[in-house]
């Protein structure tokens, strides 16, 4: 069940409409039949998701009829006369929702990878019977009841470790969601979920409205310093929105940035910026801060019922921080240094500007694009001939080997149509182990950017190991928004991309590496996932992987040394910039849960509180609140967004702890450490204590000052 409530957590989006529903019995056993979405998956590799079937007026039925089945599962296991058992009640509720799960495996892809107006509509209608459903089952009382006895009991016979903390944590879950209240304030609770997963939608929804309808279009004059691919795949856009002869930039981050980077238009730079940060802002019916003062009523008020000062309180305690106050702890110890470090920057580009008497004073449309300037004259480095040694191709084929070196995983690609893909793009890999051969499962890749498939990167998964029931193959993804190439040409990508490439499929070798029995330990721990994945990120400018990989597309010889030096060098530039942005909305998600939601104005808000901030004028938060998807779209990094740098302290830490070792980032019995301790076990032990299992003691907070080279205080 806490599986699938983490599911719903994800998967709650889109428009609003109606359609048929599917409530009975007998329906649901006729929908089982005929639906491919809720069919048993076939095939090889222990059966894989029949992509090729979907249908999407199919998928509203299937959602109910898996709700429907999982309920029953879920009513025989609570009815059960026996006495409550870890059998008869906890593993019960883990075998429990099978098909559910394989419906969500394909409404993840139509909500993320090839979403269209039609899919948008029928998950609009289904989040809020998805959230009863939640509901359902985590006010179950008969359910709860037989939970609670299996927990008392463990608490005086204790049961094997990976059980123990299974009955911990299903326990922790219904307490959490409100299972101990009365009947009263149980329905209160479940009408603020409903009434919550509408307005995530909508806010979400406008997001997209706004991302959708701004787009800047330039002529054939206007292009002045952008590259020849980004003018290409603008002229592309713009074709295919009908503007012809014209260059698009959409109002995305990936459109955006390179634009804001390289554009010498400076009023241009101004009106991409402004839309782009303006997302959910426009006074319009697309305005997205009464939806936000709505939202933090309500969280409010569905804490309190549970006896919690704040939402925040509520969200950290089965977090690795424990508490707000020591995620904000974190968070003020590094936000003098970042701005301090802002200061700096914006001299060095003010600098600039004066040298090339430009008579300008740095605004937040100007900070990319003199950064760079400055990037060229400090560093001497050039993005775009750094560009020339990342190959898309050969950064997999990097990837492959770092998996071989540290997990012993083999990577063989799949023959095209031996395993059903949702578009012609994606391809397909299979993952054993070197030495044994044994399949550990399959990993897609869908690389290129395409309409209806979301912004940036990230990674999933069909199906995680579980081995109670017999263990299970993997089936995981990743999902990028490269600029698909002309036939036969690379693609060519950024320093940052591919490091986000590499971070990706550091979750696909987190879910690959799995070794739990019980499907609730692969849950991950929003502030602890991040850094196995960021972690990955370390293995890109190892000596092993550029010799061999980073090689120029025309030439093929290794990225030369002086080159190597640069990027190095020039690895904690920005960093003033980046900290500032990301730690501004971090501290901003923290401070509007933490305040009194009545009557607050959250634009007003969020100008105070970056003024009492000092935040630097010359740049704005990465995600303005409006726009903030990640935490009003849904509950994922609610007072959550502190946790990319909790988990960077650890990976900056454990970095260190390869740098340290003999054979440094290949190191055998480091890597085998890594292995047993940090990816493994995923959610099966307290990550506090597995963090301790690897390096001997809890992670400093000044590796992570090091490693953005700020002052370390002594
Ligand atoms: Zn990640």
């Amino acid at each position: 069940m806490a599986k699938h409530i983490m599911l719903l957590s994800i998967v709650l989006f889109a428009t609003s409409a109606s359609c048929q529903q599917i409530e009975n019995k007998s329906e649901t056993k006729k929908e089982m039949e005929t639906n491919v979405f809720l069919e048993k998956w076939i095939g090889p590799y222990g059966g894989v998701p029949a992509f090729d079937k979907m249908k999407i007026e199919d998928l509203h039925s299937a959602v109910i009829a898996g709700m429907e089945l999982n309920l029953a599962e879920i009513e025989t296991i609570a009815n059960n006369t026996e006495e409550p058992t870890f059998e008869n009640t906890i593993v019960a509720m883990e075998r429990s929702g099978k098909e559910l799960d394989r419906v969500f495996s394909y409404y993840g892809i139509l909500r993320s990878n090839i979403s269209t107006p039609e899919s948008r509509k029928i998950q609009a209608d289904l989040a809020p019977k998805l959230s009863e459903f939640s509901s359902k089952i985590s006010q179950n009382e008969k359910l709860f009841q037989r939970v609670k006895a299996v927990y008392d009991k463990s608490l005086k016979t204790p049961l094997e470790a990976d059980q123990q903390r299974v009955v911990e944590l299903t326990y922790k879950g219904f307490e959490m969601r409100g299972a101990e209240l009365d009947p009263e304030k149980k329905k209160r609770y479940a009408a603020i979920n409903k009434e919550l997963s509408t307005l995530y939608t909508t806010f979400s929804n406008n997001l997209l409205h706004d991302e959708e309808n701004y787009v800047t279009y330039l002529t054939k004059d206007q292009l002045s310093g952008l590259s020849d691919s980004y003018i290409k795949s603008a002229a592309k856009i713009a074709t295919d929105k009908k503007h012809h002869g014209s260059y698009a930039v959409t109002n995305t981050r990936s459109s955006m940035a390179p634009f804001l980077t390289y554009s010498n238009e400076r009023e241009l730079r101004k009106q991409v910026w402004i839309n782009y940060y303006s997302r959910g802002d426009n006074g319009d019916q697309y305005d997205n801060n009464n939806n936000i003062t709505e939202i933090l009523k309500l969280r409010r008020e569905r804490v309190e019922l549970l006896g919690y000062k704040n939402y925040a309180a509520w969200r950290l305690q089965d977090r690795m921080a424990k508490t707000p106050e020591n995620a904000m702890k974190l968070m003020n110890a590094v936000w003098p240094a970042a701005i301090a470090r802002v200061h700096e920057e914006v001299a060095d580009m003010q600098a600039v500007a004066d040298g090339k008497n430009d008579k300008i004073t740095i605004e937040p449309w100007d900070y990319r694009y003199y950064a760079e300037k400055v990037r060229k004259k400090k560093y001497d480095l050039n993005s775009e001939e750094v560009k020339q040694y990342l190959q898309l191709d050969k950064l997999r084929e990097a990837m492959f080997y770092v998996a071989g070196r540290l997990f012993n995983f083999n990577f063989k690609p799949v023959s095209e149509g031996t395993v059903s893909v949702f578009q012609e793009d994606v391809k397909v890999w299979e993952v054993s182990d070197k030495d044994s051969g044994e399949l550990i499962g399959l990993w897609y890749l869908d690389p290129y950017a395409r309409t209806g498939k979301r912004s940036g990167a990230w990674a999933t998964t069909y199906r995680s190991y579980t081995s109670f029931d017999g263990k299970k193959t993997v089936l995981a993804s990743n999902n990028s928004n490269f600029v698909k190439p002309a036939p036969g040409e690379p693609v060519l990508v950024s320093w940052d991309d591919a490091s986000t490439f590499f971070h990706e499929f550091g979750h696909a070798l987190h879910f690959f590496s799995s070794n739990v029995r019980y499907p609730t330990l692969n849950g991950g721990v929003r502030d602890y996932t991040e850094f196995q994945s960021q972690l990955l990120e370390r293995w890109l400018p190892t000596d092993e992987v550029i010799n061999t990989y980073l090689v120029h597309y025309k030439t093929g010889k290794p990225m030369p040394k002086d080159l190597i030096a640069k990027i190095k060098k020039a690895a904690t530039f920005n960093q003033g910039f980046a900290t500032t942005e990301y730690l501004a909305s971090a501290l901003m998600d923290m401070k509007l849960h933490l305040a009194d939601p009545a009557n607050l104005d959250v634009d007003a808000f969020e100008k105070t509180t970056l003024t009492e901030m000092k935040m630097p004028k010359e740049l704005v938060m990465r995600h303005r609140t409006p726009q903030f998807g990640h935490v009003f779209s849904g509950e994922g990094y609610a007072t959550a967004y502190y946790g990319y740098m909790w988990a960077d302290v650890l990976t900056a830490d454990a970095a260190e702890a390869f740098q340290e070792s003999p054979d440094g980032f290949y190191d055998k019995k480091l890597a085998a450490k890594l292995v047993e301790y940090l990816f493994t076990p995923r959610n099966s032990i307290d990550p506090e204590e597995a963090y301790r299992k690897f390096r001997g003691r809890d992670a400093k907070i000044e590796a992570l000052m090091r490693d953005r080279g700020f002052p370390v205080n002594k």
